[in-house]
């Protein structure tokens, strides 16, 4: 239980609710122990790309926000039918308060303690003013946050990160949680005694277990998360409930690596290709949505297209194409696809007919400045300037193949605001797990049927923190 002269907390999982909580059970004296069975740090959260949301920050003030009240509002609106039910015992209202009343704070500690920039605002669907903060460099906000933390983490002697280290079980004593037994890169098993926070990521990436179990419907298909079995079984072992668990969110557009087509992990192709003037095309050619619909309306709309020809891979063959107004606006990302491999730029006179047909026909629509003419509904066109007809086959086009891709699960262990893990007493209500504590997307009950973007760092943050310094506070007794 003890590491060095201090008793330790055990962490499961190095994402941005692991570090959150070693951060905080480290301030509140305990020594911390953080397993992760990857090879590095980082988790998920590594690979944010839009921001964290915050309500009420001083950078919302810079940009003319005087006040936002909408949070709480906006998220209820999320979670949609989800908020009305679900199992007893499990607090929404208390838990969407807690979030969003505490996401000014959540970013104060990133910016002022952690010294994470967060100074660019953006508004992300859903949201009813702009409250997603990320960075004004280059670095992508999951990437400058996880790395600004974890190097705060390892100066502190009391800290110590265990990387291709997996936890197997967590080890009980009379109905409380007692410490985990864990295997590492060479196959040895250890014990670790101490109470534990399971902050170990969502199910996106699994594709054959528990997605299949939840959402047959989305069995097998790939996803932005790696493809890895979720480690929610260590925490069913020990009686935890779990909610929510048949809500998925589904991100329309993941590239096709053309080397790997049917690779299970696929890299997300940003919101901000459609959103700057990309257009999507069948297999056949043809435009089929209006690409700046909402997230589910999109994947919607293209899983009921035919699938692509491989056996091996439950997806389709959609084309992302970029006009050369679009790829200069979303130039450094375009640079990093063209880079990886999943976008080339090619003239329009060496597409296929059918795809130049498409271009054309798209080209004089926007020329013609009549976006109600547009019968999918499309009312903004973004940077596109490419001209119909002959005058465009000498332009330069980005070109990838996208398809739609398991991104985050809203589902998870049901959790109090004290982070506590809980399970079904008798008559269904629910009661903390002694020893156990959980935070980010392996908790369900505050996104509900959907998640709104920017708020899973957030919960991350939030909920990490107090499981952190709640688990230390159960080491001195004072719990
Ligand atoms: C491409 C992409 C972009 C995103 N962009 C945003 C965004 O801009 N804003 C936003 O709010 N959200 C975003 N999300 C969602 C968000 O990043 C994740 O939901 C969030 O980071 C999850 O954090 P976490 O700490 O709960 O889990 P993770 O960051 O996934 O970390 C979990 C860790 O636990 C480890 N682990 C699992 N099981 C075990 C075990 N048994 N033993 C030891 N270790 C284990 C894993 O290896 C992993 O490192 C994005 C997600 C993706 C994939």
């Amino acid at each position: 239980m003890t590491q060095g002269s201090k008793k330790q907390v055990i962490v499961v999982g190095s994402g941005l609710a692991g570090l959150s909580a070693a951060h905080e059970a480290l301030k509140a004296g305990a020594a911390v122990r953080m397993l992760d069975r990857a090879p590095k740090p980082g988790g998920n959260s590594i690979k944010a790309s839009s921001g964290i949301n915050g309500a009420g920050t001083r950078f919302q003030r810079d940009i003319g926000i005087a006040k936002d009240e909408s949070f709480y509002a906006d998220t209820v609106r999320s979670a949609g039918q989800n908020f009305q039910e679900g199992p007893t015992g499990i607090d929404r209202k208390t838990l969407i308060e807690q979030l969003t009343s505490q996401s000014e704070s959540a970013v104060n500690w990133l910016v002022d303690e952690i010294g994470v920039d967060l100074s660019v605002v953006a508004q992300l669907g859903g949201h009813s003013v702009a409250r997603t903060h990320r960075g004004a460099g280059k670095l992508p906000p999951g990437a400058a946050i996880v790395s600004a933390l974890v190097e705060k983490l390892k100066s502190n002697p009391d800290f110590v990160l265990e990387n291709s280290a997996e936890a197997d079980e967590l080890l009980v004593n009379d109905g409380a949680v007692q410490g985990v037994r864990y295997h590492d890169a060479d196959g040895q098993t250890h014990e670790l005694e101490g109470p534990v926070v399971f902050a170990a990521g969502g199910f996106a990436g699994d594709a054959h277990g528990l997605l299949s179990k939840y959402r047959p419907d989305l069995a097998g298909m790939p996803s932005t998360n790696e493809a890895r079995p979720a480690s929610h079984g260590l925490l069913e072992a020990v009686g935890a409930e779990f909610v929510d668990m048949d809500s998925v969110q589904i991100h329309p557009t993941g590239f096709v690596d053309p080397k790997d087509p049917a690779a299970g992990y696929k890299f997300l192709a940003a919101e901000a290709l459609r959103g700057e003037g990309g257009i999507l095309l069948s297999s056949s050619g043809e435009r089929f949505v209006n690409e700046l619909d909402r997230r589910d309306v999109v994947s919607d709309a293209i899983m009921a297209l035919p699938r692509s020809a491989l056996e091996s891979a439950r997806q389709w063959d959609i084309t992302l194409l970029l006009d050369p107004g679009a790829c200069e606006v979303v130039g450094s990302h375009i640079g990093f696809y063209v880079w990886k491999g999943l976008v080339q730029k090619k003239k329009v006179k060496d597409l296929a007919p059918e795809i130049i047909a498409a271009v054309d026909k798209y080209a004089a629509l926007v020329a013609s400045g009549a976006s109600a003419n547009d019968a999918l509904g499309r009312k903004a066109f973004g940077h596109w300037r490419l001209p119909s007809g002959e005058a465009n086959r000498e332009e330069e086009v980005c070109i990838g193949t996208v398809t739609p891709v398991v991104h985050f699960t809203m589902g998870g262990v049901a959790f109090d605001s004290h982070a506590r893990v809980l399970r079904s007493q008798k008559e269904g209500e629910l009661t903390p797990i002694p020893g156990l504590w959980a935070a980010g997307e392996i908790t369900g009950g505050i996104h509900g049927a959907n998640r709104l973007g920017g708020s899973s760092l957030l919960e991350c943050a939030v909920f990490g923190r107090v499981a952190g310094a709640d688990a230390a506070k159960s080491l001195t007794g004072n719990e």
